[in-house]
């Protein structure tokens, strides 16, 4: 995308200064970072050393690339994108985690030591989708309804063994029959939890994008090989905030497009 490396080009915010010998100056990975701190924050020409900071800039370039230029439109806008119908106002953001095996990245097999080989994430984003308040509840109900049941099994299991007429002849029976009944009845718990969870999500699909695939954008990145990071139940794992941790990857263009329906 060769449009998006003419960062020399690109004005810059009044009130920036660019340090002039900065070997990412002016770069896409310079505008990640100078847009929403300037040079004084900047944590990367600060730690590395002229080398590394080339690299992870041509490392940034290449997963940029990777990305559909209109990305950032996903946290731009007043109406929740989560919404399969009639959009709610948007007031806070759903964080997704997406990664690529592209550009390529080798490490070693045991925490970073040992025999080289491919890590699975050679690119890592966080893109942020606005989000409204009823998706947000319809998002953390699910986990909570996976989290919920097995320890409400688990405190079940243990008032029943509390019961002397339950408890004591199990114990009579074998020491490890108590503590097998506590397991059991929490495993019971965690596939109950699973399936009422799915069943939730099955009941408000027309209401909730519970599946992001509906959402273009993100149906685009999956079709450039991108993958959710973290996957919960089959669901893909969102953290809520108020307020984007980067206000955008890619630097603005000239002219922005429209924001994503
Ligand atoms: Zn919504």
């Amino acid at each position: 995308m060769a449009e998006e490396k003419a960062g020399e080009e690109r004005s810059w915010p009044d009130g920036y200064d660019l340090h002039q010998d900065c070997s990412i100056r002016g770069s896409n990975l310079c505008w990640k970072f100078a847009d929403s701190v300037g040079c004084s924050g900047c944590y990367l020409a600060a730690d590395k050393k002229g080398k590394e900071c080339s690299e992870a800039k041509q490392r940034w370039d290449e997963t940029l690339a990777l990305l559909p230029r209109d990305i950032d439109t996903l946290g731009c806008g007043s109406a929740c994108l989560l919404c399969a119908a009639d959009p709610e106002p948007a007031d806070g953001y759903a964080l997704l985690e997406m990664a690529n095996e592209d550009p390529y990245y080798e490490k070693g097999i045991i925490f970073g030591y040992g025999k080289k080989v491919r890590s699975p994430v050679g690119s890592l984003v966080s893109v942020p989708i606005r989000v409204g308040r009823r998706c947000r509840r319809a998002f953390r109900m699910v986990e909570c309804i996976q989290i919920v049941w097995p320890i409400i099994t688990f405190l079940v299991s243990l008032l029943l063994l509390a019961v002397p007429q339950i408890g004591q002849p199990m114990s009579r029976v074998s020491p490890l029959l108590p503590v097998a009944f506590v397991v059991l009845l929490t495993v019971g718990g965690y596939y109950l939890g699973r399936n009422l969870s799915l069943w939730y999500v099955e009941k408000h699909a027309d209401e909730v994008r519970f599946d992001l695939s509906r959402i273009p954008l993100i149906r685009a990145m999956l079709g450039r090989g991108w993958y959710y990071f973290q996957v919960n139940h089959g669901l893909p794992r969102l953290t809520f905030t108020k307020k984007k941790p980067v206000e955008r990857l890619f630097p603005p263009m000239q002219a922005e497009p429209e924001a994503a329906e």
